[in-house]
Order: C-alpha cells, then sequence, then structure tokens
C-alpha cells in the first residue's frame, strides 16, 4: 500500500494510473477503522481497478469542539487493517494542507441539511460537503463509496455531486453491526463496558420499532422508543424519526409508508451514536 500526505504526489501517481486506464474507488473516512471501514474498501476493490482510502478527521464537520478532540486516533492500527484489506492507496493529509486557505463554499441541499443531523449538528453538513468537495477535487475518483450507516449523508453526498456536475458515481454500502446488533462505528471504542452494554438495546429497539411502525404505526413507534430510551439513566434521545427514504420528509400516520426509513440519535453517556432502518 502505498501512503501519501501530500496531494501533489498523490495527484502525481494517480493521474499515471489514470492515463493507464485504472478505474479508481475512493473511500473517505475519518479514521480509527473498523471492518465497516473494510467492507467498504473490499466494496470499492470489487467495483474499480485502483482503491484509494483517504483518513482525514474534518474539523469543520464538528459542531461540538470536544466531539473532534475526543475523536479517536489510531493511525498505525488503520494502516494495518488497510494493508490486510489490501487497499492500494492510503491518503493521511494534514488539516493545513487540506485547508490552506478557508474556502466559503455554498451549497443548496433544499430542506435535506436542515432536519435530522442538520438541525441537531447546526453546520455539520456545511463541514461535510466542503470537505467531500475538496477530496473529490484532489482524488477525482471515478466511483465513491460511502456507508448507509449515514444515511443523510449519502443523500447529501449525491445532491453535492449533482450539484457540482461531477462524474463520479455514489456507491451507497450496507451497514456493519457487530453480533449483538449494534452499528459498528468508531466513536464505539469511546464507550466504557457498561456504556456499551446500553448501545447494544439501540438496534432491539430500532427492531421492535419497525414492528410497531407497521401494526400501531408511527406515533406509536416513536412513542415506544421515547419510553425505551427514558428507562435507562445512560440513554438520552436526541431524535427518532420515520422519514420517506428518498428525500427524508418526515411522515406520519396518514401518509402511506412504503419507502420509509426510520432514523435514531441517541446519546450514551457523553457519546452521540446514530443508527437507522429501513422500515
Ligand atoms: P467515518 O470514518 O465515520 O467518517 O466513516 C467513513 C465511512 O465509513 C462513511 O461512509 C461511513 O458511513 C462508513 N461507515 C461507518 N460505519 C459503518 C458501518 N458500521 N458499516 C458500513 N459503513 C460504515
Amino acid at each position: 500500500m502505498l501512503i501519501f500526505a501530500k496531494i501533489a504526489e498523490l495527484q502525481a501517481f494517480l493521474s499515471e494510473k489514470k492515463t493507464l486506464g485504472l478505474t479508481i474507488g475512493f473511500i473517505p473516512t475519518m479514521g480509527a477503522l473498523h471492518q465497516g471501514h473494510i467492507s467498504l474498501i473490499e466494496a470499492g476493490k470489487r467495483g474499480c481497478k485502483l482503491s484509494v482510502c483517504s483518513i482525514f478527521v474534518n474539523p469543520t464537520q464538528f459542531n461540538d469542539k470536544s466531539d473532534l478532540s475526543r475523536y479517536p486516533r489510531t493511525p498505525e492500527k488503520d494502516i494495518e487493517l488497510l494493508k490486510k484489506a489490501n487497499c492500494d492507496v492510503l491518503f493521511m493529509p494534514t488539516v493545513e494542507e487540506i485547508y490552506p486557505e478557508i474556502e466559503e463554499t455554498r451549497f443548496d441541499f433544499g430542506n435535506l441539511d436542515k432536519i435530522l443531523e442538520g438541525e441537531h449538528r447546526p453546520g455539520h453538513f456545511k463541514g461535510v460537503a466542503q470537505v467531500v468537495k475538496r477530496l473529490f477535487e484532489i482524488v477525482r475518483p471515478d466511483k465513491a463509496f460511502f456507508g448507509s450507516k449515514d444515511y443523510q449523508q449519502v443523500l447529501i453526498v449525491k445532491a453535492l455531486v449533482k450539484q457540482l456536475n461531477a462524474p463520479i458515481e455514489i456507491v451507497p454500502c450496507p451497514i456493519l453491526r457487530d453480533a449483538d446488533g449494534l452499528a459498528m462505528s468508531s466513536r464505539n471504542t469511546l464507550l466504557n463496558d457498561e456504556e456499551r452494554k446500553v448501545a447494544s438495546l439501540i438496534p432491539k429497539m430500532m427492531n421492535e420499532a419497525k414492528l410497531i411502525v407497521n401494526t400501531r404505526g408511527i406515533n406509536a413507534a416513536k412513542d415506544f422508543i421515547k419510553n425505551q430510551t427514558s428507562l435507562h439513566d445512560l440513554m438520552k434521545l436526541d431524535y427518532y424519526e420515520v422519514c420517506d427514504e428518498h428525500d427524508l420528509k418526515q411522515l406520519n400516520d396518514k401518509e402511506s409508508i412504503n419507502k420509509a426509513v426510520s432514523l435514531i440519535a441517541v446519546f450514551v453517556g457523553k457519546i452521540r451514536l446514530i443508527d437507522n432502518l429501513k422500515i
């Protein structure tokens, strides 16, 4: 695996490969890698000739500065995991390399960046769009692979590519879960044993709530999630919504719920976890 920290060196390498006709599959990450990330590398390898992973903890997408300072960083372990997965290229830039100057970027995502994560983490998607645009301009991939764990992010990135008119295919990949159902996340490593146990209730609640949506409706499911989360001192619900799976418009009991997804954000202790489930 080749590791680059400098944009110019990465681009020189990639442009040579592009002239040979190799397709580039890009997997942007913030490191502290787990099998969920590795499944994206594998999808990238299946879909393209050359897999390029980036590790960059993007400060502009953190609305909560303590979340940024405690974000886990495990570069040596990440490199080992990527080598094992036969990733071809790793790009690990510094903040100065990515943002030599603060560039004000404006996008129009309509309502999509104002609801759910956008509402609860102000400025988050502006930061995501900024870094994804920058990374796409640097790597210029044929395809980019994103996890459906960050469901709203996939829709934002698809909308971004459309606005930029960039010839990049966005490939959503399934959520990888631990044996007890908890969606894998870099933030899970920040949970203590008790918090980790409580966190494993999240997917169970989501599954039960899905059954309730289909039998007693969305409001009953919301009440169920509110109740369940309030039973545990360590849990604090940020939101649980049932939305149209294409535009994340919030659904209610009067609408047909053919193509819906339920999305949750919940604090376990100080750690904010998200998950989603198609209904
Ligand atoms: P992050 O490092 O958290 O920014 O995530 C980098 C990429 O990995 C994003 O596209 C995430 O959606 C994806 N990802 C994170 N967790 C998982 C998971 N459990 N399963 C699949 N993809 C994931």
